[in-house]
C-alpha cells in the first residue's frame, strides 16, 4: 500500500446548497490531471446527499466530520456510521480538537467512533494534537501518545492500516499560525513509530498554498487536513497540487509494519 498523498477539506459548519455546488464544480474542473494525490471533502451532514450526487464517479471522495460511536438506538441528534456509508462517504473525521474541546469528547469516545467507522467500512481520519500550553510544557509526545494509545488499545495496530491520522496542533487550527515543517515532521515521525508504519499521516493547522510545499516535503507528512483554505477552490486546488508534487517514500505497508 503506497502512501498516496491525501488532501482532505474540513468544511466545518460552513456552506449552503448553492455555495457548495459552486465550490464543488470548481474543484471538479480543477482536479483533473492530478492523479498523484487523493482529494476528499468532509461536509456538514445535511449536505451529504447533494455532495454524493455531485461527486459520484469523480476523482473527489467525500465524508463527514463526526460520527456516533453507537451503531443505532435512542441517541437523539446522532448520526451512525452506516448512515454515512449509505450516503457514499469514504471518510469521517473523528476526534477533531473542536469536538474534543467544545463538545467534551473523551479519548475513549473518540476510540469508539474510530471503531464504529471502521466497522461500517469507512476510513476514519483520527485527529490528534496538543494545545499550546501542553507544547510549552513539553508534553506534545505524551498527549499524542495518549490519544493514539486509547485507539490502539481498542482496535489494535492493524486497524490503522485502514485509517488515516491527522496531526493537528490545536494552536495552529484556524489561527494562521502553522507548525514549522520540522515541528510537524518530528510529531509525525513519533506517531508513525507507534502505529501501522504504512498509515497516512496528514498535517492540519493553517495550511495554505504558501506553506503547503514545505510541510508536504517532510518525509512523514502524507498530505493535509485543510480547514479554512478548503472553502476557497483555488486555494484547495493549489494545496492539492503541492501534495501531488511532493516526493513520497513508496512504503509497502505490510513489509514496513513487520520491520
Ligand atoms: C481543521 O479544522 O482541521 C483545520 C486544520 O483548520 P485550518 O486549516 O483552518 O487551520
Amino acid at each position: 500500500m503506497a502512501r498516496t498523498p491525501l488532501v482532505a477539506g474540513n468544511w466545518k459548519m460552513h456552506g449552503s446548497r448553492a455555495s457548495n455546488r459552486a465550490l464543488l464544480d470548481a474543484l471538479l474542473r480543477g482536479i483533473a490531471g492530478q492523479p498523484a494525490v487523493e482529494c476528499a471533502v468532509c461536509v456538514p451532514f445535511p449536505y451529504l446527499g447533494d455532495t454524493a450526487e455531485q461527486l459520484r464517479g469523480s476523482a473527489i471522495a467525500w465524508g463527514a466530520q463526526n460520527v456516533s460511536e453507537h451503531a443505532r438506538g435512542a441517541y437523539t441528534g446522532e448520526v451512525s456510521a452506516s448512515m454515512l456509508k449509505e450516503f457514499g462517504c469514504s471518510y469521517v473525521v473523528v476526534g477533531h480538537s473542536e469536538r474534543r474541546q467544545l463538545f467534551g469528547e473523551s479519548d475513549s469516545q473518540v476510540a469508539g467512533k474510530f471503531a464504529a467507522a471502521l466497522e461500517a467500512g469507512l476510513t476514519p481520519i483520527l485527529c490528534v494534537g496538543e494545545t499550546l500550553a501542553q507544547r510549552d510544557a513539553g508534553q506534545t509526545e505524551k498527549v499524542v501518545a495518549r490519544q493514539l494509545d486509547e485507539v490502539l488499545t481498542k482496535t489494535g495496530i492493524e486497524a490503522f492500516s485502514r485509517a488515516v491520522v491527522a496531526y493537528e496542533p490545536v494552536w495552529a487550527i484556524g489561527t494562521g499560525r502553522t507548525a514549522t515543517p520540522e515541528q510537524a515532521q518530528a510529531v509525525h515521525a513519533f506517531a508513525r513509530q507507534r502505529i501501522f508504519k504504512g498509515s497516512r499521516i496528514l498535517y492540519g493547522g493553517s495550511v495554505k498554498p504558501e506553506n503547503a510545499a514545505a510541510i508536504f516535503a517532510m518525509p512523514d507528512v502524507d498530505g493535509g487536513l485543510i480547514g479554512g483554505a478548503s472553502l476557497v477552490a483555488e486555494d484547495f486546488l493549489a494545496i492539492a497540487r503541492e501534495a501531488s508534487k511532493a516526493k513520497r517514500p513508496q512504503l509497502n505497508g505490510r513489509a514496513a509494519a513487520k520491520g
